[in-house]
């Protein structure tokens, strides 16, 4: 039973983790983050004004088509009026129509009067849209820029850092044949779960065995079986415990 190579393996895996973690929590990584969310953002503004011109040019022809319409009802019901001017000199008993065909007018007017304010009031929406798309895609060229920038330093970054992260994974590739497959395992799963360092030294208190990861103590189980085999899995977070005084003697 060898623990030695996963050790060496394990000091290396936590060098290449610094690395990493180097790199994702730099300056330019952060703004890259950032960035992104930003541009979301803008993104979603560029998206919402498209949306909302397009029912706003919908509404607009809508509106325009009654005014149209309103308007042709105005131009016969003027005709007809003339007509019944006429009409009225030869028989003025007619007065109630003339009067009724006035009040229409008076309506109709009313009417396109209220369509042209709604449309005066379409246009300052549609300026107003204009406006936030053009404020969002400036915002959007901007974090492009901003992103592109940062990419490029943390880029420069990396390139300085491959090296290094090439040889730790060479090494890390050579040590892994050596390695005892069950401790291979156990590494990678308690490692998946982000718990470095997935092996730790026992912590002996008077004769009281403890894990160094989470500080809880063994139990006369864990401790029998971290004396008598050199290791153990901690009962509270299944990091492997290990004695190096027997592993040394192994
Ligand atoms: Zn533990």
């Amino acid at each position: 039973m060898k623990l030695d190579k996963l050790l060496e393996y394990q000091k290396l895996d936590i060098g290449l983790r610094r690395i990493t973690l180097e790199l994702e929590k730099s300056d330019d990584a952060k703004k890259i983050e950032v960035a992104k969310q930003e541009f979301a953002i803008a993104k979603k503004a560029i998206e919402d004004s498209e949306k909302n011109a397009l029912s706003l040019v919908e509404f607009f022809g809508e509106l325009e088509k009654n005014y149209q319409e309103v308007g042709k009802k105005i131009d016969k019901l003027i005709d007809q009026i003339e007509k019944q001017e006429k009409e009225l000199e030869k028989k003025p008993d007619k007065t109630s129509e003339f009067e009724k065909s006035i009040n229409e007018l008076a309506a109709l007017k009313s009417e396109a009067a209220s369509i042209e304010n709604k449309i005066a009031d379409q246009k300052s929406k549609g300026d107003e849209t204009i406006q936030k798309y053009k404020a969002a895609s400036d915002r959007a060229k901007k974090v492009r820029d901003f992103h592109a920038k940062a990419k490029e330093r943390l880029d420069i970054l990396q390139k300085t850092k491959d090296p290094e992260i090439k040889a730790i994974k060479t090494s890390l590739k050579k040590l892994e044949p050596q390695i005892d497959e069950i401790f291979m395992t156990q590494y990678k799963t308690i490692t998946s779960e982000g718990k470095y360092p997935a092996f730790v030294e026992a912590h002996l208190d008077g004769k009281n065995f403890s894990c160094k990861g989470c500080g809880m103590s063994l139990s006369q189980t864990g401790s029998s079986a971290l004396i008598s085999q050199s290791y153990t899995s901690c009962e509270s977070c299944r990091r492997i415990v290990y004695t190096l005084g027997k592993i040394a003697s192994n």
